[in-house]
């Protein structure tokens, strides 16, 4: 399987790309294109939040407890905290993510789960597509930055997923031959019917909840707000 530097580096090189072609292609301002780049990075990393040790893992829910709550400020301002009832707040947040969170982890995945598969992946960008900025609907520009910050930490969850797959042959043969981890990267469902059904549920229910703060639109809306802005980007720019 592929180690945390090749996933690190791998989502690195692609977060840039995501984040250049924000900035050149969307004309995104840097702080939307920077943020897709560093989730991106982050995207690539998210899937080994399942094993149990390790330094990386320890020092990703450091990263997401001090994460979760920038992304969730705009949600934390509309409580008219002081700054200092807003620092308890953000330290809270990040001791809860990084102990509490990170403990749970430990004791209910299980490494190459469904933490490893497709529907997870959805799941990571339906999370990001939620959690900026949560208060407005989102329609028009606004679409269109959660679609692209959304579709960048999915892009780094997939290399992520892909990596693994790739490492799983093994090209030391004539014939490459697959070790025990082979299709257990990029997947749909695990062997735990439970794990499966906890995912798939999730899973329903962020897509439920994206739904509805698009303002629930049909499928010829949603392909009319989602695709034709771009289109029309990308038109504009030429
Ligand atoms: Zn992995």
């Amino acid at each position: 399987m592929a180690g945390f530097y090749t996933h690190i580096t791998t989502s690195s090189i692609l977060g840039v790309a995501v984040g250049a072609f924000g900035a050149w292609h969307f004309q995104f301002d840097w702080g939307i294109a920077c943020l897709a780049a560093g989730l991106t990075a982050l995207g690539g990393m998210l899937p080994d939040l399942d094993s149990d040790s390790g330094i990386p893992v320890r020092e990703l829910f450091g990263v997401a407890g001090f994460l979760i709550p920038l992304l969730l400020f705009e949600r934390l301002r509309a409580f008219n905290l002081t700054p200092e009832q807003f620092l308890v707040v953000l330290a809270g947040a990040y001791l809860f993510v990084r102990y509490g969170v990170s403990e749970m982890f430990r004791r209910i995945t299980v490494h190459r789960g469904m933490y490893h598969s497709v529907p997870a992946m959805i799941i990571a960008g339906l999370a990001v597509f939620l959690m900026h900025r949560p208060d407005q609907a989102i329609v028009g520009e606004e679409l269109q930055k959660r679609l692209y910050l959304a579709v960048g930490v999915m892009i780094g969850f997939l290399s992520h997923l892909v990596l693994d797959e790739i490492y799983a042959v093994d090209l030391m043969g004539v014939v490459p031959k697959l070790n025990q981890f082979a299709g257990s990267a990029v997947k749909l469902k695990s062997d735990s019917w439970i794990a499966t059904g906890i995912t798939y549920s999730i899973l329903a229910g962020l897509g439920y909840l994206a739904w509805i703060s698009t303002g629930s639109p049909t499928w010829a809306q949603a392909y009319q707000q989602t695709i034709s802005p771009m289109s029309s980007a990308r038109s504009s720019v030429k």
